[in-house]
């Protein structure tokens, strides 16, 4: 049986566009509430609250930096100041770097490790108290096949997003038997402006598109009877399995 989602109370990273913008959507016409935690294309998102809004979406715009610490320490608070409560926390926002390992800089580490692995490592930290109170809690991370793989070009990437796997495994464990549901995705090569700007020669035919990455995520949230799913691993559809 599909549990509702009306009047959840989600927090999404990187919710202006591609993954995140699907996910809102999908979310807002469940009538689920939304944060959208962090952004610094306030443009976009705007639109992607104005989407929601149409929906019938409750939205919470908070735009920010997420690797500055100030702006991170203090959106969960913010969020439950306004909506009194979270029940789910989607660590989506994230970058990619296509580099040779000796050409990748250690200020590129940083940066793509403060974003991939730091953000939603403090994120999943500060929300667990409000999870706890909440009937339907559950963290959603999303990683990538390069958090399972090696592609040339993609160290940085490849460790940021296996490191943010590795984490995941660990707090699930951890929260487990408090009714605390951790899923992590590992999508393939998913057709939004992350792909179009590393692979403009891509036409996107025959790449995932973000609205099913969105529906998994649904299906994860509304499905929540006796068999929890840890890991979802999505290939394209001309890729072989566990590749991208
Ligand atoms: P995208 O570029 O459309 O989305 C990334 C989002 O992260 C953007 O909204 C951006 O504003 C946000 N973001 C980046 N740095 C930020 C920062 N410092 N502060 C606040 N927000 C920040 O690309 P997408 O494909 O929708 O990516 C979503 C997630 O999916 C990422 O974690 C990505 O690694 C992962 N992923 C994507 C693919 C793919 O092929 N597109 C495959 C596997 C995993």
């Amino acid at each position: 049986m599909k549990v509702s989602l009306k009047d959840k109370v989600v927090v999404i990273t990187g919710g202006g566009g591609g993954i995140g913008r699907a996910t809102v959507k999908a979310l807002a016409m469940e009538g689920a509430k939304i944060a959208l935690c962090g952004g610094n294309n306030i443009e976009k998102l705007a639109k992607t609250a104005d989407i929601a809004k149409e929906c019938g979406a409750d939205v919470f715009v908070l735009p920010g930096n997420l690797t500055e610490s100030c702006f991170l320490n203090s959106c969960i608070e913010k969020i439950v100041n306004h909506f009194g409560q979270i029940d789910i926390l989607i660590n989506n926002a994230g970058i990619a770097l296509n580099k040779p390992f000796e050409e990748t800089t250690q200020e590129e580490l940083d940066n793509i490790f403060n974003i991939n692995v730091k953000v939603p490592f403090i994120l999943c930290q500060k929300v667990l108290p409000y999870l706890r109170k909440s009937g339907h809690a559950t963290i959603i991370n999303i990683s990538s096949v390069v958090g399972h793989k090696g592609y040339v070009n993609q160290a940085a990437y490849a460790a940021s997003k296996h490191a943010l796997l590795g984490f995941s495994k660990s707090l699930a464990n951890e929260v487990y038997t408090q009714n605390i549901r951790v899923h992590t995705i590992c999508p393939g090569g998913v057709y939004t402006d992350m792909v179009k700007i590393a692979r403009p020669d891509l036409t996107g035919e025959d790449m995932i598109k973000p609205e099913e990455i969105a529906d998994i995520i649904l299906f994860l949230l509304q499905n929540r009877g006796n068999a929890v799913i840890d890991e979802i691993c999505v290939h394209r559809v001309g890729k072989q399995p566990f590749d991208i």
